[in-house]
């Protein structure tokens, strides 16, 4: 395997960055990950558009344009013959001091690695996930914006390890109002009555790309589709329920906090979403060989 590392390709052995450098220390750092599908990098722009985003809400100067990063994710993936994968492209503050102070950081670390990925087994898909609430709460946006995908993933992380330690694959995250927010890696969507809801952003949800695209094909299917705040009770009752993200794509989600959702099977709408998504995203990115 081949990792871009800071301009050039390497083993994977011989991928390292510094001890000191301020994403390991700090998590002082941004990241996504993107999808590659039959040789098509997965809306690369809009990812690439995010990344500098979330560079620029950490006040992170990107070394690179996005016609850059472009070509470095398509190379990354070429380097490794990869049709179908997985990109992680990541931006840290760069090598400094032990201290926060990010001053003497630089230059900054960039990371690309293409792989493959399986987030969950392909029987989840089928049957469906069951995922619960969790006592850490979603970061507030006055402390660090949920918007930011930031190398800052300990919140998320205490909450997987919490749904993990009583059975769980999934936790389900609220924000400190009690609204849902998101999960550990997944934006939530619940139907109802024929209705599409997803918390807004301002929830405490990250902006997901695979939440837009969702929402887009369900509007093309003549969906109604509201984003509004969601308590517990609103997923407790709704007719189905799904899960989106980049690595997950769309996952059914059959129970959330022991309540089963409507008749505990995978629901129609998100039977055919899921299908409309597999479909769309062979066609919507950047050839690698364009
Ligand atoms: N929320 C969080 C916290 C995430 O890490 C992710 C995955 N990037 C998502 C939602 C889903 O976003 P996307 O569809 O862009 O992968």
């Amino acid at each position: 395997m081949k990792i871009y590392l800071n301009g050039d390709f390497v083993e994977k052995e011989d991928a390292k960055i510094s001890v000191f450098d301020h994403g390991l220390l700090y998590g002082d750092g941004v990241f996504e990950g993107i999808r590659l599908y039959d040789g098509c990098v997965y809306k690369l722009d809009e990812h690439l558009e995010r990344l500098e985003h979330s560079a620029k809400a950490i006040l992170l100067d990107m070394p690179m344009s996005r016609a850059e990063f472009a070509e470095a994710v398509c190379e990354a993936c070429r380097q490794n013959n990869l049709k179908n994968g997985y990109i992680r492209l990541i931006v840290t503050r760069g090598p400094g001091h032990l201290g926060l102070n990010p001053d003497g950081c630089g230059p900054q670390s960039v990371i690309i690695i293409a792989d493959n990925i399986q987030l969950y087994p392909e029987e989840l898909y089928e049957n469906g996930l069951k995922i619960i609430s969790v006592p850490t709460r979603r970061i507030n946006a006055s402390a660090l914006p949920p918007a930011v995908k930031s190398l800052n993933y300990l919140n998320n992380i205490l909450a997987k390890i919490e749904a993990k330690r009583v059975g769980f694959l999934e936790a389900l995250m609220l924000n400190d109002k009690g609204e849902i927010a998101e999960c550990t890696g997944d934006n939530v969507f619940i139907i109802r009555k024929g209705v599409l809801y997803t918390p807004p952003l301002d929830a405490g949800s990250l902006r997901g790309i695979t939440r837009a695209a969702v929402m887009e094909l369900a509007e093309g299917m003549g969906i109604q589709v509201k984003e509004q705040a969601l308590t517990r009770y609103d997923l407790w009752i709704s007719d189905e329920c799904f899960l989106t993200g980049t690595a997950a794509e769309v996952i059914p989600c059959v129970e959330v906090d022991h309540r089963p959702i409507g008749n505990g099977k995978p629901g129609t709408l998100t039977q055919k979403l899921i299908d409309l998504f597999r479909e769309s995203v062979k066609s919507d990115g950047t050839r690698l060989d364009g």
